[in-house]
Order: C-alpha cells, then sequence, then structure tokens
C-alpha cells in the first residue's frame, strides 16, 4: 500500500522559480515503490493546478498549466480533498495522505499555506503555522533569537511608512547606530530577493527605498566580515544538527544571482573548523530550531568571522531542496542519502500530525 503525496510548488513569492526546480528534485528522489505522487503547481496568481509537472513549469512554456486541471481545496477535517473547478473526476477523487509542500517565501513557506493545511485537515511536511512564520519573518525572528540567547548582529527595524514619511531622519538613524557597511532586507522573504548592501548614505537611501517594494516592514543590519557557515537540522521535538557547510560567493554578498543563478558560488562540505566551533554551531542550531517552534526540518545560517565569533544569521524553514543544494548536501555528507531524507521527512510529518491531534 503506498502512501499517497501531493507535492505542491510554485506559489506567489519571488522565489517561485526555485521552488519549481525543488520541486523537480523532490518528485525524481520519490521512491515509487513507496509512494504514488500527485502534484498541485500554484502560479504566480495563485492558481492551484493538479498534476501540474515542474519540468513543464521550468521551460516556461506558453501554457504552464496545460493539461493540469484547476482545483479548490475542500475544508472537511475528517476527509479533506481537492475539487476540480470543472468537475471533473481527479485521480482519488482528490485525497492524499499527506502534503509536501516544496515551497519558499511569502504564503508557501511563511505559515499561511499550513494554517490551510490544518484547517483542512491534512498531514504535512515541515514546520506548523507558527515555525513558519517566526521563521519567515527577520524582524520577529531576531527577537525570538536573541530571547533565546543566541548571537545576533546589531540591527533595527523601520517600517515602509516611517522610511517614507521621514527618508533623512531614518537614513540618519541608520548611519548614526548601525553604521557601514549595511545590510538593507524586507522582513519577510528569501533568496535574497530586495536585499542590498549599503557603503554611504546615498546608497543606505535608495536600498531602503528598494526594500520598501517587497515589505511593509524593513530590517537593517550590521555587515559583518565573515565566513557564511550552514547546518541542517531534522527532527520535530529532539531534533539533529548536521555537520557544517560553508558557502564561498564569488560575489560580494550572496544574492539571488549568486544563489540560482551564475552558479559559481562554492560549497564547502564539511565546513573546516575547529571541533569547539562546530559543537557551538550545532547546539545553536538546534536552540535557534526550537526557539522558533520550527519541525521537520529547517537550515540554520550562521556568520563566522575570523577571530571565531559567531553570529547566527536566519533560520529557513524550507530551505532551498534540488539536489545540489547545501541542506540534503549536508545529511548526505553524514550518510543519509537524498531518498532517505525525503522518507524521513515524510514520517516526521505523520508523527507531527499524531502529536498535534
Ligand atoms: P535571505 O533570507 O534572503 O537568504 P539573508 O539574511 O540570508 O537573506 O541575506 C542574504 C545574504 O546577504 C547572506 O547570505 C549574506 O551573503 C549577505 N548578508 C546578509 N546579512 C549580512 C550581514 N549582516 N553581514 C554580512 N553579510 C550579510
Ligand atoms: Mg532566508
Ligand atoms: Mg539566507
Amino acid at each position: 500500500n503506498k502512501t499517497k503525496v501531493l507535492v505542491i510548488f510554485g506559489g506567489q513569492s519571488g522565489e517561485h522559480e526555485v521552488s519549481v526546480i525543488s520541486a523537480a528534485s523532490v518528485i525524481k528522489a520519490l521512491h515509487a515503490d513507496r509512494y504514488e505522487i500527485q502534484t498541485i503547481g500554484i502560479t504566480k496568481d495563485g492558481s492551484w493546478y493538479w498534476g501540474a509537472r515542474p519540468e513543464a513549469w521550468k521551460e516556461a512554456k506558453a501554457d504552464i498549466t496545460n493539461g493540469a486541471k484547476q482545483v479548490a481545496v475542500v475544508l472537511n477535517p475528517q476527509k479533506p480533498y481537492f475539487q476540480a473547478i470543472d468537475g471533473s473526476e481527479l485521480p482519488d477523487q482528490g485525497r492524499c495522505d499527506i502534503i509536501f509542500p516544496v515551497m519558499h517565501g511569502p504564503k508557501g513557506e511563511d505559515g499561511t499555506i499550513q494554517g490551510l493545511f490544518e484547517m483542512a485537515g491534512f498531514p504535512y511536511v515541515g514546520s506548523g503555522v507558527l515555525g513558519s512564520s517566526l521563521g519567515m519573518d527577520k524582524d520577529r525572528m531576531k527577537a525570538v533569537f536573541k530571547e533565546a540567547g543566541l548571537p545576533i548582529v546589531p540591527h533595527l527595524t523601520l517600517l515602509r511608512s516611517e522610511i517614507n514619511a521621514a527618508p533623512k531622519a531614518a537614513v540618519k538613524r541608520i548611519s548614526d547606530s548601525i553604521g557601514f557597511p549595511c545590510f538593507i532586507k524586507p522582513a519577510n522573504l528569501g533568496s535574497s530577493v530586495g536585499i542590498s548592501k549599503a557603503e554611504d548614505d546615498k546608497q543606505l537611501l535608495e536600498a531602503l527605498i528598494y526594500a520598501a517594494k517587497f515589505d511593509r516592514k524593513i530590517v537593517i543590519e550590521k555587515g559583518v566580515k565573515a565566513r557564511e557557515v550552514e547546518l541542517s537540522v531534522l527532527g520535530n521535538e529532539s531534533a539533529k544538527a548536521s555537520i557544517p557547510g560553508e558557502i564561498k560567493p564569488t560575489k560580494d554578498f550572496y544574492d539571488y544571482e549568486a544563489k540560482y543563478l551564475d552558479n559559481s558560488s562554492e560549497l564547502i562540505i564539511p565546513a573546516i573548523l575547529s571541533q569547539k566551533l562546530i559543537e557551538q554551531l550545532q547546539s545553536y542550531a538546534v536552540t535557534a530550531f526550537e526557539a522558533v517552534g520550527a519541525s521537520g526540518l529547517s537550515r540554520v545560517d550562521f556568520f563566522v568571522t575570523e577571530d571565531k565569533q559567531i553570529f547566527i544569521n536566519e533560520i529557513n524553514t524550507m530551505p532551498g531542496f534540488t539536489q545540489i543544494s547545501m541542506y540534503p548536501k549536508l545529511w548526505e555528507a553524514s550518510g543519509l542519502s537524498y531518498s532517505l531524507l525525503l522518507d524521513e521527512l515524510i514520517r516526521l510529518g505523520f508523527e507531527k500530525f499524531k502529536d498535534d491531534a
């Protein structure tokens, strides 16, 4: 008896394309003898298509929804299912055993779609509503990290309305307290979308206006000169951290292009660090995971300075998941293959569903 897994991908965020690539890898690696796979692709404008193929979406065909059926979710906590808008039949009457939302960014990784799964009554892979939303909001994430005793870089949070009302005052406040270089980030995004580095007042003002296009809340951080080290966390309660990996961006910082387009950044696995630092990072990674209330999986990202100071940068509750992504690569290096990792994530999804009941 195969487990029916529904992979949902795409979505309305700036990370739509990344999701499509991750989903294609996940679908390919789910063992055909254990799983029956169904898919839903969510278009950039938010329509859901059952039977969508990520390969077709990747190729940017004229009609990416070709052959797929637009569906709606039926909120029926005892037996949730999907229904075709045109009234036609869906395989398995639109039912599945568990959902794997391979989506990044707002409305995929931020707790909103997780809330829909909760309302409908579907088990799903990954963090719940709270863990997802805390992991998405860089401002609230930092507050929770700070409370958990994790080292964070100095930062400020400003609202778009404050920036628009008094841009010069905002620039002065930042340059007086944070200084340069600083990083300007929309609070709720990922994949470096909307992020800039500023070296002076002029760049800072431009960066604030740019980031404010993406979010109503903007986080400004002191720029640190450091190595970027990431760890994978896997589990529900009593989760474990992997060995660390290091990212060597070939550009000034790890921006969207460096992450996904030019493929030039190097992953070093394992990161070369002292045993003491590794253990500290592993302990911080698990603390961060528990602090936001994550479950299933997360990638926790750090800065390590030359004098061995550690800062936690962020947690990603649905990290990039292609075969060459850091999250699965770190487990692979610890002996857990990509396919076995998927088995474990699905098992953890069911476990969480049972625990929450
Ligand atoms: P995202 O969630 O979009 O990945 P990050 O906060 O990780 O956003 O920032 C993206 C990249 O920008 C990081 O991987 C790093 O290269 C650079 N960066 C971000 N914040 C800082 C900082 N405070 N100091 C130095 N580099 C930073
Ligand atoms: Mg992120
Ligand atoms: Mg990041």
